[in-house]
């Protein structure tokens, strides 16, 4: 059976770890605040937000909720993401994902200071990102590869695999992998036989939202299975590995709940206040 990948326990001690960080930072009379931007009323991200306000209530950050209406319009928003960038007390900026259809969303992540850019996806941090000079990284990336540093699981000349080529999670993803001298493969919805290169992995992350889609007979003896996915299944939230087949070959595994999804919020507020030192000239 393999070791389980304890994220939860993980983001408790790093939360724990910043807490002590965002209090220097008060006492140089400096309070780290991020802005959310909701727009429309998608069930997912109002408990995505309520994780990421009870998170930042415990380390110290003000999180401020911007609530638009689901047919605001591209103006509107951008006249909102610049008014913050204008805004000193603000020192992150982000779009809750999903939005609606007449969002043109690249337009508004490009809009955003990059120096406020917490989810790191504006055009500039992006390049940064794949040029290995960024100073923020995407949650869920960060929150990966500090789980694989806290259990010493090196990237170094291992096959990594990922399921999910998405700008927030497969993408960024790899940018990190490489740059931590991984071979690294993405796979995607149209990647004719999935096994084929999972089959190979030393490392599998799997980010699809596809339930049970990571089966035994696709991973090799002693892989790690890293499971980013989040999804309902006969009423249970559950990854996209199956778990009770992987878990026996595996090395180490992470559990869902439990396992990146604490990680990724925790790493949110990681990027607030390394944003947070930056824009103050604290590094
Ligand atoms: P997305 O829909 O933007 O991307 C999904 C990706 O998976 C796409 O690239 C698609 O090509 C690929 N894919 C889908 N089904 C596939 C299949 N059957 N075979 C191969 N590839 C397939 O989603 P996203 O925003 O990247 O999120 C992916 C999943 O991860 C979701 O379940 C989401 O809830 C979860 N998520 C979790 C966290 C966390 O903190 N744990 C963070 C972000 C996303």
């Amino acid at each position: 059976m393999g070791q389980l990948l304890d994220g939860k326990q993980l983001a408790n001690i790093r939360a724990e770890v910043l807490q002590k960080q965002v209090l220097t930072l008060k006492m140089a009379g400096i309070q780290p605040q991020f802005c959310v931007i909701n727009i429309g009323n998608d069930p997912s991200s109002k408990i995505y937000l309520k994780t990421k306000k009870r998170r930042a209530d415990q380390i110290g950050i003000k999180q401020k909720l911007f609530q638009l209406p689901s047919n605001v319009t591209q103006k509107n928003l951008l006249e909102l993401i610049d008014r913050l960038n204008n805004d000193k007390s603000v020192n992150g900026i982000m779009i809750q994902l999903p939005v609606p259809k007449q969002i043109i969303l690249n337009e508004a992540l490009a809009a955003i200071d990059p120096n406020k850019d917490v989810d790191c996806l504006t055009p500039a941090n992006v390049g940064r990102l794949w040029q290995g000079d960024h100073f923020v990284e995407p949650a869920t990336a960060h929150g990966i590869l500090a789980l694989l540093d806290h259990y010493h699981i090196s990237l170094k000349g291992k096959n990594a695999v990922i399921i999910g080529r998405s700008s927030i999670v497969g993408k960024p993803l790899a940018a990190l992998m490489l740059e931590r001298d991984a071979t690294v493969s993405i796979l995607h919805l149209k990647t004719k036989n999935l096994a084929e290169y999972t089959k190979r992995a030393d490392i599998l992350v799997s980010a699809t939202g596809h339930p049970k889609l990571v089966k035994a007979n696709m991973i090799k003896k002693n892989a790690v299975i890293i499971d980013v996915g989040i999804s309902r299944f006969n009423g249970k939230t559950v990854g996209d590995v199956d778990f009770e087949q992987v878990a026996p070959i595996a090395s180490f595994i992470t559990p869902v709940p439990g396992g990146i999804g604490p990680l990724t919020v925790e790493s949110l507020m990681e990027q607030v206040v390394q944003l947070t030192r930056r824009n103050n000239g604290k590094q």
